[in-house]
């Protein structure tokens, strides 16, 4: 069946996790130019640092479940480091 929605993508190499799963939260880039390049040199994607798109984003996958938050609507990091 063909499913036209388009789906957001995790930005890790490999990682085929996207919107399209109910459970998973996806975490969007951090804005502070720190964290964000300290993201994209764990999963290798340093050149999207100069990319403003806020649709890059990091599934949970890729987080200590300590560092989730989940709260009645969604989960939350604690921590803005992601572990890859
Ligand atoms: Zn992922």
């Amino acid at each position: 069946m063909c499913d036209n929605r388009r789906r957001t993508y995790c930005c890790v190499f490999v990682c085929l996790n996207n919107s399209s799963i109910p459970e998973l939260s996806l975490f969007r880039l951090p804005i502070e130019q720190d964290r964000r390049l300290q993201w994209l040199h764990l999963i290798d994607r340093e050149y999207l640092k100069n990319k403003s798109q806020p649709y890059h984003v990091v599934c949970e996958a890729h987080f200590h479940p300590e560092d989730i938050m989940k709260n009645s609507v969604r989960k939350l990091l604690k921590k803005i480091v992601c572990r890859v």
